[in-house]
């Protein structure tokens, strides 16, 4: 008998019922709170005719509602469908149709949206979370009056907890399938690598419905009874506020988040000695970001991972920023990366290649997509992650860049990220994607895509001056072409798909 992450909340009721496991806002939820409100939800999902295997899907900032329902679905053994706030009407019909949910929990303000995305969705039942109306109650009024019965429902560790749909760089975001036994093992490895304590207080200021957040954040903290205060959005000025007012010992975020707070003007006076935990993924922590926060006496533990990998695969430990200085870190402890060459092989330390993973964390396969999910893993099971890096000789990855965007150029490998990196330290540059068009005489050259601040002047001529010495000149860039925006997905990745359609040809 397997209860699944679903048991996580009747443990945490027994164990620690009066400890406060959220703080949001004014208003903290105990973990006695939170357990309840999951089995609340269970019964009205229930209620709805939602058991095994039905989707949940759930279009909302982060409030305790997002974890009741999360826990609540996952006690049914119901799929929980975490849905990116900033997705369009015709992204969120995508993932609506796609993971045929059965129920819809929005918040109130994306009403329009929803309505715009139902279409040719099958979703039978739309709730929206707080009081709502007379006329149709929301969430909070539902659940007061939900009778409360435990229900219990037996669940393999691989059965699907969630589906998270990819960030959708390199084409349709497609469902990765979360299993319990995933959201576990995220949550295990974790713990270890990241030394949570329950005493930790984890401010979470990225959305709940980024795997991040919930794999890396969320479900560790819960797991140990530790506290998350829980924001509903991001503003610099509040989350130092925040840190400060709660004794924050543990942070997570993507580089801007952190960018954007050591530029706040309140960023000198507040006091951030509680901070012990900071965590940063997604992409490649610019220099600048490592710099303005160890001289505050922080360090980074940086990661590496994917949806696939629930998300977390590898985390590099805060001491070793500077002596692994670009490194993503190790494996995480029941995690395993290998690299592989083009032909399938291992590759030696020092040599980029494939970066295959396998570990308890490693997803079952892609929703409805069997060619993608055969596509997606090795004779012997390892993921093969798309991305290209090398191990060096004490077993640190380092991460090259995606293999669809590596630009081959009279016979040499560009790896974007190298010169991107570069580019993002020229002074007003704000944005940088290198991209490869073809070319009559080398095949493929890099041009820079760059967004710079308003007055800056940058062309060509400058960036390559700038870029000149510290790169092979294969690598310097062609072109460079000033742009108001770069197309983002709405995790904030660059869409090198849209913009070589748009240079490409
Ligand atoms: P899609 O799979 O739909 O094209 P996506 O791969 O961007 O989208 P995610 O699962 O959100 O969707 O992102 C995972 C990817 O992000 C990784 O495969 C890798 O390319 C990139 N990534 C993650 N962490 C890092 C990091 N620390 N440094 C560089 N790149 C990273
Ligand atoms: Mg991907």
């Amino acid at each position: 008998h397997h209860p699944g992450i679903g048991a996580w909340m009747t443990k945490r009721r027994l164990k620690s019922a009066d400890k406060t496991a959220l703080i949001h806002g004014e208003s903290t939820v105990t973990y006695g709170q939170l357990a309840d409100g999951a089995d609340r939800v269970s019964a009205l999902l229930r209620q709805h005719g939602v058991g095994k295997g039905d989707a949940v899907a759930y279009l909302g900032e982060n409030s305790p509602e997002f974890l009741k329902v999360m826990f609540g679905a996952a006690q049914l053994g119901a799929v929980f469908v975490p849905v990116n706030t900033r997705l369009a009407p015709p992204e969120i019909a995508h993932v609506l149709t796609d993971s045929a949910a059965r129920v819809l929990i929005h918040d109130p303000e994306f009403a329009e949206r929803v309505a715009n995305a139902m279409g040719a969705a099958t979703t039978v039942h739309i709730l929206v979370t707080g009081e709502g109306t007379a006329e149709r109650p929301g969430l909070d009024q539902l659940l007061r009056t939900a009778t409360v019965q435990r229900l219990d429902v037996a669940l393999r560790p691989d059965d699907p907890a969630a589906i998270v749909y990819t960030s959708g760089t390199t084409g349709k975001a497609k469902g990765a399938v979360l299993t319990h036994g995933n959201l576990t093992w995220v949550a295990l490895n974790c713990i270890v690598d990241y030394d949570v304590v329950s005493t930790d207080v984890a401010l979470m200021i990225s959305p709940l419905f980024h795997v991040a957040s919930l794999g890396m954040g969320a479900l560790p903290i819960i797991l140990k009874g530790a506290t998350m205060v829980l924001e509903k959005g991001f503003e610099p000025g509040r989350a130092l506020a925040q840190i400060q007012r709660h004794g924050v010992t543990m942070l997570s975020g993507v580089p801007t988040t952190y960018q954007l707070m050591a530029d706040h003007p309140d960023w000198a006076t507040t006091d951030l000695s509680t901070l012990t935990k900071l965590t940063c993924g997604g992409s490649a922590v610019p220099v600048r970001i490592l710099n303005a926060y160890e001289e505050r006496g922080l360090s980074f533990s940086q990661g590496y991972g994917m949806t696939e990998a629930s998300p977390s695969a590898t985390a590099l430990p805060p001491a070793m920023t500077r002596r692994k200085q670009g490194s993503v870190g190790l494996p995480h402890f029941f995690t395993d990366v290998r690299i592989a060459d083009s032909t399938g092989a291992a590759a030696p330390a020092g040599t980029i290649g494939e970066i295959e993973i396998a570990g308890p964390n490693v997803f079952p396969g892609y929703h409805g997509l069997p060619t993608e999910t055969a596509a997606a893993f090795t004779a012997d099971g390892w993921y093969r992650s798309g991305d290209l890096g090398y191990l060096d000789a004490d077993g640190y990855l380092y991460i090259s860049g995606r293999l669809k965007d590596m630009i081959i150029s009279g016979g040499e490998n560009i790896y974007p990220p190298e010169i991107e990196r570069l580019l993002n330290e020229l002074d007003g540059v704000t944005g940088a994607a290198v991209i490869g068009v073809p070319d009559a005489r080398w095949g493929e050259v890099p041009w820079a895509i760059l967004t710079v601040r308003e007055g800056v002047a940058v062309d060509t001529e400058t960036v390559r001056e700038f870029l000149d010495g510290k790169i092979a000149r294969y690598k310097l860039p062609k072109n460079v072409v000033i742009v108001d925006e770069l197309p983002r997905t709405a995790s904030g990745k660059v869409r090198k798909t849209d913009l070589r359609a748009r240079f490409g040809a």
